[in-house]
């Protein structure tokens, strides 16, 4: 289902840099995401929209960019812009909407770097336009010799194990698809990655699982992963949280106890598992020859 809606901005600026992403600013040419991933802590009532599943396109976002983009220039304040921050930018009634695509068209008319996050394969059908941004783009002074040109492109995983991610990614392209996705865009000289967020505790945080996302990464062409863990948000039926433990309570009840126990009430993990997650996958990742950030 999809509903149109006007915004009044559609670009915002970050207050600093954000050191995982490299944003300056995000954009997000959809509200609510049908991918329907059950731990995605933007829907439900976090941010008050409780946008779900249903996708709003913002139907005015070209104009609004236009003049924000415009703006921005003239204050002199370029930077890397987050496409997809908050919602995918290639739902499927992309395929139809062609609202990202119009957005990538102003974002290279004016000359602005981006670092697109997604879990769609539609990606690949705008190739001729991100190849046209990664001439074009002029990067922020202090990254301009950290990177090679303005697009980053980075697919996101919790898992690449098919089965599971079928049922906590419902709406998503699989794994296997991404993956490939992200194969074409490296060979055609992209800077491409994995963001493995959130990691699964007892799902996909073992050592095992981790070897398998970073060696599935480099040989599907990423040259960076990112990660972190998961955070539950929220008591309401739409909630992350609720939905993430109805999900244990289905399959794998076996682990109520345990997650019950490592969140304790908590939105988010200890931080000592957190560290410890942080050690294993660095270690796992220095073995293997990959990077955990996204500069040079
Ligand atoms: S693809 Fe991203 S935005 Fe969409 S539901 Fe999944 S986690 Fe949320």
């Amino acid at each position: 289902m999809v509903k149109e809606i006007n915004i009044k901005t559609i670009l915002n600026k970050n207050k600093t840099r954000d050191d995982l992403f490299l944003g300056n600013y995000t954009l997000n040419p959809y509200a609510g995401c049908s991918m329907a991933c059950i731990y995605c802590y933007t829907r439900g009532s976090k941010y008050g929209g409780n946008y779900g599943v249903v996708v709003r396109a913002k139907s005015n976002a070209v104009t609004i960019l236009k003049k924000q983009l415009k703006n921005s220039i003239r204050r002199n304040e370029r930077g890397i812009i987050i496409l997809g921050s908050a919602a995918d930018p290639y739902p499927p009634v992309e395929k139809d909407l062609n609202l990202t695509r119009e957005i990538l068209g102003i974002i290279k008319r004016y000359k602005f770097p981006i670092h697109i996050l997604t879990k769609s394969k539609l990606i690949i059908r705008d190739m001729d336009i991100l190849d046209g941004i990664k001439e074009v783009a002029i990067l922020p002074d202090e990254l301009s010799d950290k990177l090679d040109n303005g697009v980053i492109m980075s697919f996101s995983f919790s898992t690449v194990d098919e089965k599971l991610s079928k049922i906590i990614e419902p709406g998503a392209p699989s794994p296997i698809a991404r993956l490939e996705t992200m194969k074409k865009y490296s060979e055609a000289g992209f800077k491409t990655g994995i963001i493995n967020m959130p990691i699964l505790p007892f799902l996909s945080d073992s050592e095992e699982d981790i070897k398998s996302m970073v060696k599935t990464a480099k040989k599907y062409g990423a040259h960076y992963v990112l990660y972190a863990g998961l955070t539950l948000y929220g008591n309401a039926p739409d909630d992350c949280k609720t939905l993430y433990f109805n999900f244990l309570r289905d399959n794998y009840p076996d682990l109520l106890l345990d997650y019950e126990k490592l969140f304790k009430g908590s939105i988010a993990s200890p931080k000592s598992y957190q560290r410890d997650l942080g050690l294993r996958f660095n270690e796992v990742s220095n073995r293997y020859g990959i990077k955990n950030n996204i500069i040079n």
